[in-house]
Formats: structure tokens, C-alpha cells, sequence
């Protein structure tokens, strides 16, 4: 059975206390009346109890950025998955592009950190990506094939839990987004993977986009067989931008 769709706003290290109050409750408002589609907001770690206030009985879930591979102890910063299901948070991003690239995560971070989620029952959106190098060289298949791999040896067939999202490096806050075709055929790639590893859990496992979608070029990219929503950076700081491409996704 076909999953419904996902819209999750990532954004990044942007925000303030009136700023987040503004866009949510106007989110709050809009998705009120569509409610055609999931809705999470990936706010930056001190605001998720504000958002989660913002949006009580809304139906707009809360996601963290980032979760720690760890359950507790001297890890200064981090924040454990426990610590975060406490504060009615639902899902947390992992393994984003910048979180690879600026923290040295690896994909074996990235599959412990996923399964650090589960095991409190966060739900992790694991992000997979090629850079603009590795497309040129024709290795994104491989290139997203191996990021996933390392999620699914390590987690299993709980990984009928997660939600994917492939984000191409190189359309990410760039303005250059992946055709729907681009996009389709990586996610098909995804879904065979998936298929292997989790047989008939496979259609109903989540696959995102991300990586420049907005509400111009949305409604395309989420009419593909295998988009199942989007991961969205910038557009989701915009709540009129963000309530189109959750309308797109509802429709
Ligand atoms: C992201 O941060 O996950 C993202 C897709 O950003 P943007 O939409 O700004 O490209």
C-alpha cells in the first residue's frame, strides 16, 4: 500500500523565539485546513519544546536535527534519543549531508544513530546523497546504495521503521534541484534496495527528496511513483512556501 506522504521542514541553525512562533502558528493555521499529508518541523535542539507547545493537538509533528549514537554519558553536546521522546519529539534527521561533511559522521555513525532512534522509538530520516563529483562520475547509485547498505546491516528488518530521504549534495541550498526524472530513478534504486532487505514492508517505508524542492517545483517531484515527500531546508523557513508544497503533497 502506498505510504502518505511526508513533509518534513528542516531548519538548519535559523530561528529565534518570535521568529519560530510566527511560522509556526501560521503553519498551524494553514495545515489546519489540508491535512491531507504528514507534517514535521526540525527545529534546532533548544527551540524543539517551543515548537512542540506551538503545536500541540495541531496534527504538525516535531523532529530534531540530529540524535546521538549514544544512550547516555560523557558525550558533551549530544543529545540522546531518550532525552528527545521525553520532550514529544517523533522524528529525527539523520545523517544529513552537512552533518557528514562538517562532523565527520560516517555511514557506520549514521546506521548506530538510527538505530539509537528506533530503539526509543524516534523516527530516524536517514539521508543519503552524492556529491556533484560523484554524479559526474557516475557513481551515485553506488555511492547512495553503499549509505544505505550500512543503515540496513546494522538495523535490520526494523529498518521498515525509518523514512530515506535522498538528498543530493549538490542541490542542497543551491537553487539546483534534481529533474523528477534525476530523482525517480534514484529512488527507484532505493526501493529495490529496500524490497530486498524488507520484502512487503518496502512499499510503505518513506522515500523523501530533498535538495532545493519549493512550491514551485513540488507538485512534479511528488507525483513521481517513488516520492513519497520531501525533506525541505530553505522553503520550510517560508510558511507560505511551505504550506503550497504541503498542499502539492496533499493532493
Ligand atoms: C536540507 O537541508 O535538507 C535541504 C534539502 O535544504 P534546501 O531545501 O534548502 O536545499
Amino acid at each position: 500500500m502506498k505510504p502518505r506522504k511526508l513533509i518534513a521542514g528542516n531548519w538548519k541553525m535559523n530561528g529565534s523565539l518570535a521568529a519560530n512562533e510566527a511560522l509556526v502558528r501560521a503553519l498551524v493555521q494553514g495545515v489546519g485546513a489540508e491535512g491531507g499529508c504528514d507534517v514535521v518541523l526540525c527545529a534546532p535542539a533548544p527551540y524543539l519544546s517551543q515548537v512542540q507547545s506551538l503545536t500541540a493537538n495541531s496534527g504538525i509533528a516535531v523532529g530534531a536535527q540530529d540524535v546521538s549514537a549514544h544512550a547516555q554519558g560523557a558525550y558533551t553536546g549530544e543529545q540522546s534519543s531518550a532525552m528527545l521522546k521525553e520532550f514529544g519529539v517523533r522524528y529525527a534527521i539523520v545523517g544529513h549531508s552537512e552533518r557528514r561533511q562538517y562532523h565527520g559522521e560516517t555511514d557506520e555513525t549514521v546506521a548506530a544513530k538510527t538505530a539509537a532512534s528506533l530503539a526509543n522509538g524516534l523516527t530516524p530520516i536517514v539521508c543519503v546523497g552524492e556529491t556533484l563529483a560523484q554524479r559526474e562520475a557516475g557513481q551515485t547509485e553506488e555511492v547512495v546504495k553503499r549509505q544505505l547498505a550500512a543503515v540496513i546491516h546494522v538495523n535490520g528488518h526494523c529498518i521498515s521503521e525509518i523514512v530515506v530521504a535522498y538528498e543530493p549534495v549538490w542541490a542542497i541550498g543551491t537553487g539546483k534541484t534534481a529533474t523528477p526524472a534525476q530523482a525517480q530513478a534514484v529512488h527507484a534504486v532505493l526501493r529495490a534496495q529496500l524490497h530486498h532487505a524488507a520484502s512487503e514492508h518496502a512499499a510503505g517505508i518513506r522515500l523523501l527528496y530533498g535538495g532545493s524542492m519549493n512550491a514551485a517545483n513540488a507538485a512534479e517531484l511528488l507525483a513521481q511513483p517513488d516520492i513519497d515527500g520531501g525533506l525541505i531546508g530553505g522553503a520550510s523557513l517560508k510558511a507560505a512556501d511551505f504550506l503550497q508544497i504541503i498542499a502539492a503533497a496533499a493532493r
